[in-house]
């Protein structure tokens, strides 16, 4: 084993940011990088991290929109066996896109909400790229409180009929 020294400097320790050239913190550029690096989408923000939403039912729309609830599709790929078919209608295998978009249960469930709102039907797809189109409305609508907490509580009112179906055996309509 080599002999290994360690010199001290007498020099005062001083703080170095490394997110610029001279070591300084800047406000702007700390900002920029915490943009870049979050990568947070916009349709997250818009949704799941916005001010009239609360905090648990915003994060499971985001766990919900990036796939990572524990929908039969995840419990397969994480080597559960199934059966996975959707309680809520008993006629498809169970993906976080039938079950909280697809389903004709989670269809009716979006026309309710949207319908009150005065606003177009629900579209079939992807989950995610229904979120993405969800649009902003300008603060001043009276709606737009109710506009942003509607997804995020569908989502979990879908979520937790079918828990209760699945750990309880109950079973609601859509309403
Ligand atoms: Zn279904």
């Amino acid at each position: 084993m080599g002999n290994h020294e360690v010199s001290f400097s007498k020099e005062e320790d001083e703080i170095i940011w490394c997110g610029s050239k001279n070591g300084c913190y800047l406000v702007k550029v700390g900002i920029t990088l915490l943009e870049r690096d979050a990568k947070v989408k916009e349709w997250e923000s818009k949704i799941c991290w916005n001010n009239a939403c609360l905090l648990k039912v915003g994060a499971f729309a985001w766990l919900a929109g990036n796939k990572r609830i524990l929908s039969g599709d995840r419990l397969k790929k994480m080597g559960f066996a199934g059966p996975f078919r959707c309680v809520l209608c008993e006629k498809a295998e169970e993906d976080v896109d039938h079950l909280l978009l697809n389903c004709e249960f989670a269809q009716k469930a979006w026309l309710f909400g949207l319908q009150r709102l005065n606003w177009m039907d629900p579209m079939a797809g992807k989950l995610c790229e229904w979120l993405e189109s969800w649009p902003s409305l300008g603060k001043n609508s009276i709606f737009a409180a109710i506009w942003k907490i509607l997804p995020s509580t569908v989502l979990c009112e879908l979520w937790k009929e079918r828990n209760q179906r699945v750990f309880d055996g109950r079973a609601e309509n859509c309403q």
